[in-house]
């Protein structure tokens, strides 16, 4: 689910919720070229949907491509020239979770009641908290904590993080845009997803809960439950546990 925040005339952030696949985008970039560059990422995305055999290979291939299309879509508009966008998107397959990250936009797994962040912010501020000059606490005003030191568009070809994630039962994932994190602390977001009983009503909590806090920016989030279909079948037919 998307909303629109409340003060940014358009929706640059966009959002993928299926079954095996969560992703949220956040562009940036003047004349809606964060728009277009968030769904630019997206349509790339989108491809891989109903694909199989999926690895860390996969994941670099589709941020690339997304990467491609922004490039080439800024080339030939110069009004975009700009444009550039986060992309955190969440595979999930033979109960595995391959995660592909740039920017700062996030993905949270929840487990057994702990929230644990599963990416690093590609944010100025958040590089001098994980180099020890700033503290979290000091990271949060910080002038420079909006600005990316990572995103899709622009030159060069991007720096992509990739994880694997063996997923268990009852795990539930979370991707959000900066709109969000900025405005709830993690054991706010964790309880919200918790007390959820679907993962709709947990994007929705998430949601109404930024827009009381006056949101100043696009929140988006996708939530995913992992299901007993997510999981790796690992007993045999008829094997049993005692
Ligand atoms: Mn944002």
């Amino acid at each position: 689910m998307s909303e629109r925040g409340g003060v940014r005339p358009t929706n640059e952030d966009a959002c993928i919720v299926q079954p095996n696949l969560l992703a949220v985008a956040d562009g940036m970039g003047g004349y809606a070229g964060g728009e277009v560059a968030a769904r630019l990422a997206l349509s790339a995305v989108c491809e891989l949907e109903g694909q199989v055999v999926l690895g860390p290979q996969v994941v670099r291939q589709v941020f690339e491509q997304a990467h491609r299309r922004i490039q080439e879509t800024s080339a030939r508009e110069p009004r975009w020239s700009e444009m550039g966008t986060t992309l955190t998107v969440v595979w999930v397959e033979n109960g595995r979770a391959f995660l592909g990250h740039v920017g700062d936009s996030r993905a949270y797994l929840l487990r057994d009641g702990s929230l644990r962040q599963l990416t690093d912010d590609h944010s100025v501020a958040a590089e001098l908290v994980r180099n020890g000059t700033l503290t979290e606490q000091e990271a949060r005003r910080h002038p420079h904590r909006h600005v990316l030191t990572r995103a899709l568009g622009g030159a060069g070809t991007p720096d992509v993080d990739v994880a694997e994630i063996v997923l268990a039962r009852d795990d539930r994932l979370v991707l959000c845009t900066d709109g969000l994190t900025t405005l709830l602390e993690p054991n706010e977001l964790a309880e919200c997803v918790m007390s959820a009983r679907t993962p709709e009503e947990a994007a929705k909590n998430l949601v109404a809960r930024a827009s009381l806090a006056d949101a100043p920016d696009n929140v988006t989030v996708a939530v995913g439950f992992v299901g007993e279909e997510d999981l790796e079948q690992e007993a045999l037919p008829g094997a049993e546990s005692s």
